[in-house]
């Protein structure tokens, strides 16, 4: 996509060998009108497979899944959680999640009741690195016999397994831009 493309490429920035920071648009303080228009480049792709409802994983996806949700007609968007709170229902799903940018091994949770069964069920994300967090949310999804038709992507780190693992195996993906390398503090994309 090519305004995000363009984006990245003025305010992005590489960290290390593997780390794309995006927050002056997309994580920290959000550029609204970019990421609406990245939530209906996701909404026209997945559009005709009639989502009953979007699930990310909290806190960066929420921002473009919530305008995904809009985009597509004012569905309701549930986001997993990575810690318990005192008002969590007793009736739970869980799936295990190592956390990319905390390197930390989580725990994400849905309340059993906002995911039904048989729900078409569209994941999004904000980043796609190893691929654990959406494979999480795939996982909750089968736990409550929910159907997976899609999973859209804000930066896919090409470089990393996710992308190839999920296409392998059969997941309709679609990443609003990927990323090809991170060295010396620059970010090199695929594009075209
Ligand atoms: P995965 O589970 O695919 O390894 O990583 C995806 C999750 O890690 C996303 O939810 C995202 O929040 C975070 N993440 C992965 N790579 C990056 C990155 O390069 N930059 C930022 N800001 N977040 C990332």
């Amino acid at each position: 996509m090519q305004a995000l493309n363009e984006a990245i490429k003025q305010y992005g920035r590489g960290l290390g060998r593997d780390m794309v920071k995006v927050d002056f648009f997309l994580n920290h303080r959000i550029d609204t009108k970019l990421m609406a228009a990245m939530a209906q480049e996701l909404a026209d792709h997945f559009g005709h497979l009639s989502p009953d409802m979007i699930l990310t994983v909290e806190a960066s996806g929420i921002a473009l899944a919530v305008m995904t949700a809009h985009a597509l007609g004012g569905i309701p968007m549930v986001f997993a959680k990575k810690s318990a709170t005192f008002v969590q229902s007793d009736d739970m799903a869980y799936a295990p999640v190592y956390s990319f940018t905390h390197k930390t091994q989580n725990v994400i949770r849905v309340d059993r009741r906002y995911i039904e069964k048989g729900a078409r069920v569209l994941i999004i994300d904000d980043f796609l690195a190893d691929g654990q967090a959406a494979e999480g949310m795939i996982m909750l999804c089968k736990e409550l016999g929910a159907e997976v038709v899609g999973v859209g992507i804000g930066i896919e780190k090409g470089f990393m397994p996710g992308g190839r693992k999920l296409r392998e195996a059969g997941v309709n993906l679609k990443s609003l831009a990927v990323v090809q390398s991170v060295k010396d503090g620059i970010i090199t994309l695929e594009e075209g």
